[in-house]
């Protein structure tokens, strides 16, 4: 077959965790929580399933669900979402990036997206005939040059990509980063697609600065995230999208045919989780903790340990431990050490290589623990 994305191969998450279960290592590499979700959850799950919640729910999901997240919207960002024009329940993030890059890129259109990039983005762009124009992040602060994105802006660039809280480099924009995106694309059809699967894990204090705070960005983006994220429920696949009604209708029409609607009692489910807030807002204390704890046990290891300041990702220089390229430290972490990251090289396309690997600490205690022992033994 000639392929239709040549350059791609497995993802470096399918690839990581394999490798960690055939090594019997501890799998701090995939972005998942090895503890479980509430189990109310499941008692509602159960609940909704017995109910008879079992067939087809409308395509743009259930309505109540769709309330639920327009209030959360409203009261921690302050946009208001119409419930049947402006919000789409996906499956998942990825579907809701998928689907959004289908439904509004043109062949030979640019979208811009910044490195070290989420891995789905840039094949989504190319299956669509467009044009992915990479913006660099450099280690250690990772910071966007707004300068070099306002020379990059042209009369192709129909998209730009953003994701705050970022996965990979855990940093969090500001509301200066939102200002200066409103301000270079203020007067041309650019939309934004604003990736907030980490909008609830912000550290220190700091504000998530969602495109529906900017009431001017707002008007010209979707936004997606995902109940994975902030439930402990990865494999569930629930997510959404919110956004103006002429864009959510070119969603929409492609949604339609790309999943149709999604998994109805789980959404139910959702709906009812949701109702109580304090859900969501504990999520930033509780990773935060997390956060400490897995950089207090590794104070003492020869690893430099980067800002981690939203997300559940932790980035680390290992130059004092190997001088060697990030995707063959990763391989030996896990089969010598019995610790699997993820190379950051990975969400570069051209394998850019600042010798940085990343760490997940959604996880028990007792996990972090050990994979601590084992990487402050490394010399
Ligand atoms: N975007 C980012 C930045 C992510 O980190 C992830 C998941 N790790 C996703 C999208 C995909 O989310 P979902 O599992 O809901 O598809
Ligand atoms: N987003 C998760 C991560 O960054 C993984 C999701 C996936 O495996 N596709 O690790």
């Amino acid at each position: 077959v000639v392929s239709r994305l040549p350059s791609v191969g497995t993802t470096i998450f399918t690839v990581m965790s394999k490798l960690a279960q055939e090594c019997g290592a501890i799998n701090l590499s995939q972005g998942y929580p090895d503890f479980n979700a509430d189990d109310l959850l499941f008692e509602r799950v159960a609940h909704w399933m017995r109910a008879g919640a079992n067939q087809y729910p409308p395509m743009a999901g259930v309505p109540a669900l769709r309330e639920a997240i327009a209030r959360k919207v409203e009261a921690l960002y302050g946009t208001a979402y119409d419930v049947d024009s402006e919000i789409t329940v996906t499956a998942g993030a990825t579907q809701a990036l998928f689907t959004a890059v289908a439904a509004l890129v043109h062949p030979g259109d640019e979208v811009i997206v910044f490195e070290p990039v989420y891995d789905s983005y840039a094949p989504a762009v190319e299956l669509q005939g467009g044009k992915v124009v990479r913006m660099r992040l450099c280690a250690p602060d990772y910071r966007p040059d707004w300068a070099a994105v306002a020379a990059a802006i042209g009369p192709r660039t129909r998209m730009i990509m953003i994701n705050s809280p970022h996965n990979p480099t855990a940093t969090v924009w500001g509301a200066e980063d939102m200002a200066r995106l409103a301000e270079l694309t203020r007067g041309t059809g650019i939309v934004v697609v604003s990736d907030e699967v980490y909008e609830h894990i912000v550290f220190d204090g700091a504000c998530h600065e969602s495109c529906a705070r900017h009431p001017e960005l707002a008007a010209r983006s979707l936004i997606v995230s995902s109940f994975g994220k902030t439930y402990h429920i990865t494999g569930w696949k629930v997510g959404y999208v919110v956004g103006p009604r002429e864009l959510m209708a070119e969603f929409r029409k492609v949604h339609q045919f790309n999943v149709f609607t999604v998994n109805t009692p789980a959404q139910h489910a959702l709906a009812d989780y949701m109702a109580d807030a304090a859900r969501h807002l504990k999520l930033a204390a509780f990773y935060e903790a997390k956060r400490d704890f897995f950089r207090d046990a590794l104070g003492g290891s020869l690893f430099e340990l980067l800002p981690s300041r939203g997300t559940y990702f932790q980035l680390a220089r290992y130059r004092a431990i190997a001088d060697e390229p990030d995707s063959v430290f990763c391989q030996r972490l896990t089969r010598e050490t019995g610790v699997a990251a993820i190379p950051v090289s990975a969400f570069f396309a051209d394998g850019h290589d600042e010798r940085v690997v990343r760490f997940c600490f959604a996880k028990n205690e007792d996990t972090l623990a050990r994979a601590c022992e084992r990487l402050r033994a490394l010399a």
